[in-house]
């Protein structure tokens, strides 16, 4: 399914254009116009998935895969010294474009990409607790 008025969906599908990096049947990856640090790129499947909750379990699996060959090659041409792999989920999580993407963030020494968060503090019991309510089969 397309969603007409997603801007991804018409990239991913080549209504407009963009710096694509990968191409197949059913995604394309091309390079973030607001770039964290050079050469960041997002994996965007062609069909319409909001995000990570609806997105197909085959397309799923399929987006690892594509990441790794993808980081592989940014390791190698672009020398960068890291890479964040990243995907946000709902708005409080920083997601802007409500159709599934995952970014591929090569990061460099001293570069200002600023992905961090503030590591806080978890008791025991809190995790148990957690453990208890998360834990899937
Ligand atoms: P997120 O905040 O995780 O939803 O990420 C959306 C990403 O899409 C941001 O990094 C934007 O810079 C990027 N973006 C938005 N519009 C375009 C576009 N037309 N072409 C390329 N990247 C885009
Ligand atoms: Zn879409």
């Amino acid at each position: 399914m397309k969603d007409s008025t997603c801007i991804f969906c018409k990239i991913a599908n080549g209504e407009i254009p963009s710096s694509t990096i990968y191409e197949d049947e059913d995604f394309r990856v091309f390079l973030d116009l607001g770039p964290a640090a050079k050469g960041h790129a997002l994996i965007v499947p062609k069909e319409h998935y909001a995000s990570i909750y609806e997105l197909e379990d085959t397309l799923c699996s399929r987006v690892f895969l594509l990441a790794k060959k993808l980081a592989l090659r940014m390791r190698e041409v672009l020398h960068c010294d890291g890479i964040n792999i990243m995907q946000n989920n709902g708005p409080v999580a920083g997601q802007t474009v409500f159709h599934f993407h995952l970014h591929l963030i090569p990061r460099y020494e001293g570069d200002s990409a600023g992905i961090r968060w503030n590591p806080g503090n978890v008791t025991p019991e809190e995790l148990a607790e957690l453990v208890e309510i998360l834990r899937v089969e």
